[in-house]
């Protein structure tokens, strides 16, 4: 068990995007950023992580909103904690497949310190807004010193603890498509205890139906923990499209995902139990989706 200290660092507090874009060109390779820190110091104390320079994004103001229109869709600030997500009407009314993950997320203090673009940021397999941030055709907003550019949340992670992100680029905001009619998602994790751990697995979908909710126009169904990033499960989405959804179907397109998964064994569970809840999870994601659309639209 480590009980260290933080290595010695030299602390900014920008006041503005432009400013703390400043703080990272200058100070290079040799600078990182944080927000809620809940996972950079833990890296930090471990000495995995030792920058010279820690940038606090806190004092941003232009980086904590949460709006939405119809036409445009839900724009999150990157500075946003996971505890206000949970807590926002529209997240837990129009984009519930994201307000599943985060009420299961760590704990009540973590989730209050944490926010949505440190845990993209953080890369992890395991991150828990990823899977349906995916599904719902997220993409995330980067802001760096050659300017700005946009990247589809299923293609920001690049392998554990790598991302699409710059050395010397900030994640300004994560932007959700409005949810199209006759549509609805939902997201399962499974932990080894009910809270304050990280999934074994997580299993989002996200389904958009026909007129008559009867058979399933589009299915997207994204999975955490079970490979190297977040990833699609393609061939499970195929099982499912066009198709009257039920609960044999949702059951076929589990067994699809479960062999789509590329899970390992690990302190948490081994692969062939974590292959087995791939199928358990994206059934009942399937089937909590679908529910949705009947009963709540
Ligand atoms: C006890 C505990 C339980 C946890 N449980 C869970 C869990 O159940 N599920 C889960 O997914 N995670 C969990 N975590 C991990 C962590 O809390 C989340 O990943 C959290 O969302 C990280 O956000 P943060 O703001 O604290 O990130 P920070 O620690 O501040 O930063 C993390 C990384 O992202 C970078 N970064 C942060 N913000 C930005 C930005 N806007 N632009 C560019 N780079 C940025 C930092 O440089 C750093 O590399 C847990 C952590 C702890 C300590």
């Amino acid at each position: 068990m480590f009980i260290k200290r933080l290595p010695k660092f030299e602390y900014h507090a920008p006041a503005s995007l432009a400013e703390a874009l400043g703080h990272l060109s200058q100070y290079s390779d040799n600078a990182k950023v944080f927000a809620g820190g809940t996972d950079l110091f833990v890296s930090m104390k471990k000495r995995e992580n030792v920058p010279e320079h820690l940038i606090n994004l806190k004092g941003i103001e232009e980086l904590k909103h949460i709006h939405y229109h119809d036409a445009d869709g839900l724009r999150i600030g990157g500075l946003v904690t996971i505890g206000e997500l949970e807590r926002s009407e529209i997240i837990k009314g129009k984009f519930c497949t994201l307000w599943d993950a985060c009420k299961v997320m760590a704990s009540p203090q973590i989730r209050n310190l944490g926010t949505i673009g440190g845990n993209l940021c953080s890369a992890l397999p395991s991150a828990d807004t990823a899977p349906p941030l995916i599904a719902m055709g997220a993409s995330v907003k980067l802001a760096g010193s050659k300017g700005k550019r946009t990247v589809l949340v299923e293609e920001f992670f690049k392998g554990p603890g790598e991302s699409a992100l710059e050395h010397d680029e900030i994640l300004t905001e994560i932007l959700i498509p409005s949810p199209p009619e006759n549509s609805g998602g939902s997201y399962f994790k499974l932990m080894r205890r009910r809270a304050m751990d990280l999934a074994i697995v997580g299993a989002a979908a996200f389904l958009r139906m026909d007129g008559n909710k009867r058979v399933c126009k589009n299915a997207c169904v994204a999975l955490g923990t079970v490979a190297p990033t977040p990833i699609r499960a393609s061939k499970a989405e195929e099982v499912v499209t066009k198709k009257e959804i039920g609960e044999d179907l949702a059951a076929e397109a589990g067994k699809v995902a479960a062999q789509e998964a590329r899970p390992r064994s690990s302190i948490r569970a081994s692969e062939s139990y974590r292959r087995a809840m791939v199928g358990v999870l994206t059934k009942r994601a399937i089937m909590e989706a679908y529910k949705r659309i009947i009963y709540d639209s």
